[in-house]
Formats: structure tokens, C-alpha cells, sequence
């Protein structure tokens, strides 16, 4: 049943509702629309007319879609009257048509309440239909979340990206530098390294100290000298650097991913440090400032949140009473317009932010794209193998160069390179890809062709097989950074072969052998030089030569070997070195330079041993005194009997100076034929007449020609029995000559000479000339055959030129004879030989 306005509302009330700012509606009890605010019309487009105590459902009709289901207006109403308290429906879609006539409907959402407003007695008198237009909250808020989506989708990736881009970079960061020496000096800087980490500054052949300042005292100049003395690696990421900026000078933190490595030479000694960086600083501001936006618009939310609570008491205020409704409609519009200011600046936030995360995405893609340029650009080969076969994903020229003209992308490698099935190299991978452990390899043999269908060649390679990972952190393929080695292993190979051989062949030689700097310190002897010395090798080059030459010879050796420093020319010295028995020992050196690039770079030399010649000189020199003199002795006298011949008359005294002077011709001689004998039996001439004889017969003979010339001596001869014997009678003679006029000569106290002559057997026969003179020192005995020997301390007493006994031993010698002295000094000796009658046997000594 239709109600009339003015039947339940006073005309100040309607008033009242008219000119509220906000959308009511006022219902009859039976649903017929008593009033409706201006701004209620506003908003649907309606006049009063068309509203004015018409039943709620005539003019809007029970659409399914808001009206009278669950939630819906009907069921909101029916709520109402049945409960008599408000009741609040859930925030609704329902579109309404656009101002303009025949346009589209416009999306709309609204938030409805129903109010009952009770009468003294408890009933309901009419019922407040209020509802607000919060379409702009709404999609705000759906954008709000789709943007939250969004952009927590955008970080995810980004940060996907960035991991995955470190992963990569994890030991081969596109930033390479070399620093050597204790000084970190720029030794080599890739072009990405100087244009991305300092475009103003010149690094090369600077100390890192001199081009970076800034660093000084920072933990990352601590952590590079770390490396560099202890050898260890450093890995760190977002690794904080302070730049000083090109331009203004200022401060700047930078980011980076850093790798640093020690290098180390053949010996392993660390000379320097490979740097690889990879800049991360705008990656980080990015993070940075995403994350400072996401707290931002934490902070707006729970504001929006804070201001529906508001709202949502100023309803309830509401509620408690119409005479507060004004002031309450008033706090809630200002709470209202707050809102839509609030959500005005949300809209420019979000927008903002949408705008930098696109930025942040560009960036992104760059620096993916920049990292796949430094791949392609990078010095070393560098390739993707991905997933469990090893497919070829990226091959940089670098690396395409080691296969030249193989097809490699796309491919798997065993299919592209098949040469290394079954090689150590395919574990290696597997292991990595298995493990995710990173593998080095120095100089590996890895028998590869270059071309395709070329031949296998043993190359060799120095290389880092490091694992990448997929988002679920599992291995999904391998990066290979490499770089071939070939050449420089072949020709230390070659070099340390070649000086190996070069040191065999100087121990192979059996002088001393010697090397020394360009400034004459020694640095390398051969084994002969540790032999003779007696000590080591360290310890001859740790004294040097000088601590071993005679302190005679010490000087001008020096003298000598400094001029030929200082003119670079060949360097010759005699002089002696003290062997490891305290034994000097006579030395000729020679040493040559050897000149590369117009420079001495090494001076080569041999000490050879000259000690026998140099003994040898000395003897001849000094028996060519003591040969002139004897020689001078004889004739000096034969010329005092001449004149004196001349001058006498006497017949007696004539006869006696000419048999004086007769045994000094004789003595000369001697001296001559024994002189003649040496020179003969060096030059292997003398000459032997084999002939059979008598030996005792001779040996008679010999002693009766000694005796006669030898009156103070008496010789006995003991001969048992007959020896027929074939060898030169005139030679044997010599011998037997010699051995008589020595006992004769070296025993001057004694009168008595024993010859003996004894048959062993029917091999052999021995002969033996005893004298009970001075007698040989042991020590002497055995050198008494040598050429020139004399003993010492009989030379001043007894003339001769020590050749007797030589002449003799090589006499016996060539009868196939042996001999040997037993002698007591002071007592006598006794000279032996024995000969054999078949001189074509071994004697058995
Ligand atoms: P020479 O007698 O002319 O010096 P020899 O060759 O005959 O030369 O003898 C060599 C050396 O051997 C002698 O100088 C002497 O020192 C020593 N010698 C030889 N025979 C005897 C001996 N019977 N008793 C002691 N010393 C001897």
C-alpha cells in the first residue's frame, strides 16, 4: 500500500535528507520511496518524479544479478524488517547507464546499508537506504593488486635474472684485470673493464693504489693483498667499492661481484692477481628501491584499511542517532574526499612505481644483453654447454676459433666434437654437471682436432668447467671458459728437454764445467766440480771459486777474469784448485760469453785438469838442469886433462890423465846413450836382438866389467846352475849394468854386493842384486821406475839423471819380465826380476 511522504517524515526532516551531499534514500515500511537526497538522484540520473512513492522495486527492478539473493537489496530489506537492526550487504556491482543519452553502462560498485529508524515503541517507522559509489576504491584496489602482482612477478624474475646472471659470472665476471707484483701493478685491463669501471682513469703499468686512491685502507685492498700473498681465491658478491666519481670528485658506492685469483709462474710463486668484476651497482639500487616501494605501499595500504575503519564507525555513529546524522554525514565526507585524495596519490604511486619497474626491467635486459656482448667479446673461449648432453647453447667467436669451420652451436658436444668419447675430459664434465663442484684445469692434454676432418692433435688446455643452475637451483648446464696452451707447453716441453740434454752432456763431460751471470756470479757446476771439491753443488755457488784457487794464484786469476767481464772477451787462466783430499791441483780455464741481443748473458766455461802435464814440465825442466849439469861435470874435467896434457911432458902422468880422462868420456857416454835409450823407448823405437845365451854366463861377465871399474866393492855371485835363455844379451846386460853401479852407487859405507841367479822350476829364473846401503823409504819404492824419478834426499848426494831404472823396467818389459825392490832404509836393498823362458806366458806377479 502506496504511503505518502508527509505522512511519516516531517517536511524539516525531508529537507533535511534532500540536501544531504551523500546518496539516501528513505523507504516506507512496505518498501515505497518516501524521499531520496539530491545527490541520490545525481548519482542515478533520476527525478523525484520518477521515484517519489513508487515501491523500490518498480523503479528498480528485481534484477537476479543485486536484488533478492543472498546479499542482495530484497534480501538486505527483508533483513531489516525482520531483525529491526541495520544491515550491511557486501560492496556490489551494479552498472548504471552513463549521463550522456544511449551510451554504454558504466561499471559501477556500491556499498549499501539499510537503516531501520525506530518509532518510540520499537518499530520501524521507515527505512534509510544509503549507498555510496565506491567504483574508484574499488578498481583502485584491483589495480592496487594486479600491480602487486605484477610487480612481485617483475622482482621474482629480476631477481632470477640477477641470480642466474651471477651464477654465470659466479667465476668469469666480465670485468678482467691482471695486477702484478706486491705492488698490484695494471698489467693487463680488458676493454669492459675500463670502460664500465673507471672511463676517466689510466690504470695500465699504474700500481692499483696510484689509478684507485679511494681504496686505501678499505677491506677490498686488504682482501686483494690477502690473495696475492696467501694464494688464496676470493669470491664476494655485492662487494661495496667507493668510487671516487670522474667528474665532481665525490665518493660513490659501487657494487660489484668479484672473483679474485691468484696468478703463479712456473715454480708457483704467486706473481700477481687476475680481477674478475662484474658491476652490479644500478642492479642493486634497483632491489633497493623496489623494496623501499613495497614498504611505501605497505604503509598506504594499512592506511586505506585505517580509513575504512573510519568510515565504518562514522556509520555506526550514524546509526545511534538522526540528530547526529548531519554532523556525522559531514565528518564522513571529509573522511570521504581524505580517501579519494588518498587514493589520487596511490594512483601517482602506483603509477610512479609501475614506470621504474619498467626501468628496472630495461635495465635488466641490458645487462643481460651487455653480459651475452662480454661473452661474445671476451679474449678466452667461453661456451654454454646445456643440459645432461652437453648441447653447444652459446659459442663465442674465441672459442669457435680453437675448432675453426666445426659446427658447434646447437649441437651436442660428443656429436660435435666426437674424438672425446671416452676421454678423462668427459668425466670431468659429468662430474661437474653431476656435483655442481667447480673443476680447473692447468695445461691438460686433450687430443682435439682443429679443423674438421683435420687430424688429431695432442693440445693442450688451461680451463674452468663451472655448473649454471636453473630457478629450482638444480645444474642445468656447464660454463666452459678456456683457453689453449698448446705452443707455450710444447716449448717449455722443448726447452726443459733440451736442457736436460744440455746437462747431460756437460756431466758427461770430464772436465770441470762451469756457469756464471752476466756479472760473473756463479750459478751452475757440473758433477765433476761437486766430485773433485767433495761438496755439493749449493755450496760450491754459495762460496765461489775463489774460496778454492791457491791464494798464489788467487790474485791474477782475478785480475783476469774481471777484464774479460768488463771487455766481454774469452777469459784464460792457469791455476790451482784445492781438491777434497787438501791436494792442490794445477788448472787451465777457459771461459767464453755468450752474447744474445749485443748483450753478455751467460759466460760459459771449463776448468781442465793439467796437473800431470804441469808436473811433468816442472820434472823435464828440472831434469834438463840436472842433465846439463851431469853432462858439464864429465866434459868440464876431460877439458882440465887436456890442458893439462898439453902442458906436461911426463909420459906417466900423460898415461894416467888419459885413462882419467877416458872414464869421463866414458861417463859421458853413458849419459848420452841413456839419454838416447829414453828418447827411443818414448818414441817406441828402441830395437831388441833376440838371441840365445848363457845368462849365467852373462851375468859374469857384467859383474867381472863392474868390478874391475869398481875396485871398493867386493860383488859375489851365485848362480847354481847353467840358463839358456833367448832375449837380448845387450839389453839384459844394460839392466844387469845398472842394478851393479846402483848398489855400488847407494851403498858408499858398505864393501859387499850379492848377485843372485836361481831356476824356478822350468818356467822362470830369478834374478837379485842385494847392496847394504842406504836403502828406500816404502813410500819411494814404487815410483823408483818412473822417468826422471830420483828420491829426494839422495839427489843432492849421488849424481845421475834418474833414467837407469826406467830404462831397465822397460827393458824387462819387453821380455815379458817382472820386478819388484825390497828395501829397508839404512839397511840395504834388494832389486828382483824375474824373467820366463817362454816369453809368450803371462807372468803371475
Ligand atoms: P840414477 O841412479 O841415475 O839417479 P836410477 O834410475 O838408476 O837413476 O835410479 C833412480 C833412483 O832410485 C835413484 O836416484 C835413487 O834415488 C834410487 N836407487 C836406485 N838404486 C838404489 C839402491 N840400490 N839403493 C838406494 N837407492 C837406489
Amino acid at each position: 500500500m502506496p504511503v505518502k511522504r508527509g505522512s511519516v517524515l516531517s517536511p524539516e526532516v525531508l529537507r533535511v535528507f534532500e540536501t544531504l551531499p551523500h546518496p539516501y534514500l528513505i523507504l516506507s515500511k512496505q518498501l515505497y520511496i518516501l524521499t531520496a537526497s539530491n545527490a541520490y538522484l545525481q548519482l542515478t540520473g533520476k527525478t523525484k518524479a520518477d521515484l517519489l512513492e513508487k515501491h523500490l522495486f518498480d523503479v528498480f527492478p528485481k534484477v537476479p544479478d543485486w536484488a533478492t539473493e543472498e546479499g542482495g537489496i530484497a534480501f538486505s530489506l527483508e533483513q531489516v524488517l525482520k531483525t529491526r537492526k541495520p544491515h550491511k550487504l557486501p560492496i556490489t556491482r551494479f552498472d548504471i547507464p552513463a549521463p550522456v543519452k544511449g551510451a554504454e553502462l558504466q561499471e559501477r560498485y556500491w556499498d549499501t546499508t539499510h537503516t531501520p529508524v525506530l518509532d518510540t515503541r520499537g518499530n520501524i517507522s521507515y527505512i534509510i537506504h544509503q549507498t555510496y559509489d565506491v567504483t574508484t576504491q574499488v578498481l583502485t584496489e584491483k589495480n592496487l593488486k594486479a600491480s602487486l602482482e605484477k610487480e612481485v612477478m617483475a622482482a621474482a624474475q629480476a631477481s632470477q635474472l640477477s641470480r642466474q646472471m651471477r651464477e654465470l659470472y659466479k667465476e668469469v665476471p666480465a670485468q678482467i684485470a691482471i695486477v702484478k707484483g706486491p705492488d698490484l701493478v695494471y698489467e693487463f685491463i680488458n676493454p669492459q673493464y675500463q670502460n664500465e669501471f673507471f672511463p676517466d682513469r689510466k690504470a695500465l703499468g699504474r700500481p692499483l693504489l696510484s689509478v684507485m686512491p679511494e681504496v686505501t685502507g678499505k677491506p677490498i685492498w686488504d682482501i686483494l693483498q690477502n690473495v696475492y700473498k696467501t694464494g688464496q681465491s676470493f669470491t664476494g658478491r655485492e662487494i661495496c667499492i667507493q668510487l671516487a666519481n670522474g667528474i665532481t670528485g665525490k665518493l660513490e658506492n659501487h657494487y660489484f661481484d668479484v672473483v679474485y685469483q691468484a696468478i703463479r709462474d712456473d715454480k708457483g710463486k704467486i706473481t700477481g692477481v687476475l680481477s674478475f668484476k662484474y658491476e652490479i651497482t644500478e642492479l642493486v639500487a634497483a632491489r633497493k628501491n623496489l623494496e623501499q616501494k613495497k614498504e611505501e605501499l605497505r604503509t598506504l595500504n594499512a592506511g586505506l584499511v585505517r580509513a575504512n575503519e573510519e568510515i565504518q564507525a562514522t556509520n555506526e555513529e550514524l546509526q545511534t542517532s538522526n540528530e547526529e546524522l548531519s554532523s556525522a554525514n559531514e565528518e564522513l565526507f571529509s573522511a570521504r574526499q581524505n580517501l579519494l585524495k588518498l587514493n589520487d596519490e596511490l594512483e601517482e604511486r602506483v603509477e610512479l612505481r609501475t614506470l621504474e619497474l619498467l626501468k628496472a626491467q630495461a635495465e635488466a635486459t641490458n645487462q643481460a644483453e651487455r653480459l651475452k656482448r662480454f661473452f661474445m667479446q671476451a679474449p678466452a673461449g667461453v661456451c654454454v654447454l646445456d643440459g645432461p648432453n652437453f648441447v653447444f647453447e652459446l659459442v663465442n667467436p674465441a672459442y669457435q676459433q680453437l675448432f675453426a669451420g666445426r659446427a658447434l652451436t646447437g649441437k651436442p658436444l660428443l656429436e660435435a666434437l666426437p674424438e672425446l668419447e671416452d676421454l678423462l675430459i668427459c668425466d670431468i664434465l659429468k662430474n661437474v654437471y653431476e656435483t655442481g663442484n667447480t673443476f680447473e684445469g692447468k695445461e691438460l692434454l686433450v687430443p682435439l682436432a682443429r679443423a674438421v676432418n683435420g687430424p688429431v692433435e695432442d693440445r693442450y688446455f688451461t680451463f674452468i668447467y663451472q655448473a649454471r643452475y636453473d630457478a629450482a637451483d638444480k645444474v642445468d648446464g656447464i660454463l666452459v671458459f678456456i683457453f689453449e696452451v698448446t705452443d707455450e707447453v710444447l716449448v717449455r716441453q722443448k726447452e726443459k728437454e733440451n736442457e736436460e740434454r744440455f746437462r747431460f752432456l756437460l756431466n758427461a763431460i770430464p772436465q770441470q764445467v762451469w756457469t756464471a751471470r752476466h756479472n760473473g756470479t756463479l750459478d751452475y757446476v757440473n758433477e765433476v766440480v761437486c766430485d773433485d771439491f767433495g761438496i755439493s753443488a749449493e755450496e760450491i755457488l754459495r762460496k765461489g771459486w775463489q774460496a778454492f784457487i791457491h791464494p798464489n794464484d788467487k790474485q791474477t786469476c782475478i785480475k783476469k777474469w774481471l777484464t774479460a767481464l768488463k771487455t766481454g772477451k774469452e777469459y784464460l787462466a792457469e791455476f790451482r784448485l784445492k781438491f777434497h783430499d787438501e791436494q792442490y791441483r794445477w788448472h787451465l780455464a777457459r771461459a767464453v760469453p755468450l752474447i744474445e741481443n749485443g748483450r753478455v748473458t751467460l759466460w760459459l766455461g771449463t776448468n781442465t785438469n793439467i796437473d800431470i802435464q804441469k808436473t811433468n814440465e816442472q820434472k823435464k825442466d828440472e831434469f834438463l838442469s840436472i842433465a846439463s849439469h851431469e853432462l858439464k861435470t864429465p866434459l868440464t874435467s876431460i877439458k882440465a886433462f887436456n890442458q893439462l896434457m898439453l902442458r906436461i911432458n911426463d909420459p906417466q902422468k900423460l898415461t894416467s890423465f888419459i885413462k882419467k880422462s877416458a872414464t869421463h868420456v866414458l861417463r859421458l857416454e853413458k849419459l848420452i846413450s841413456d839419454l838416447l835409450d829414453v828418447s827411443r823407448i818414448n818414441a817406441g823405437k828402441m830395437e831388441y836382438n833376440m838371441e840365445t845365451f848363457n845368462f849365467c854366463e852373462m851375468l859374469a861377465d857384467s859383474i867381472d866389467g863392474v868390478q874391475y871399474t869398481a875396485p871398493s866393492h867386493r860383488i859375489s855371485l851365485t848362480c847354481p846352475q847353467d840358463i839358456i835363455y833367448t832375449g837380448d844379451r845387450f839389453r839384459l846386460e844394460q839392466v844387469i849394468n845398472n842394478l851393479l853401479t846402483n848398489a855400488i852407487k847407494y851403498s858408499p859405507e858398505a864393501n859387499n854386493i850379492l848377485v843372485n841367479c836361481t831356476q824356478n822350476g822350468t818356467n822362470s829364473f830369478t834374478v837379485s842384486v842385494q847392496d847394504f846401503g842406504i836403502g828406500i823409504e816404502e813410500k819411494n819404492i814404487n815410483r823408483l821406475f818412473e822417468r826422471y824419478y830420483r828420491v829426494d834426499n839422495t839427489a843432492m848426494r849421488f849424481d845421475g839423471l834418474g833414467l837407469g831404472l826406467f830404462i831397465s823396467a822397460e827393458i824387462l818389459k819387453r821380455h815379458n819380465g817382472s820386478f819388484w825392490i825390497k828395501s829397508k832404509p839404512g839397511e840395504g836393498s834388494t832389486f828382483f826380476f824375474k824373467l820366463l823362458f817362454d816369453q809368450t806366458k803371462t807372468q803371475e806377479l
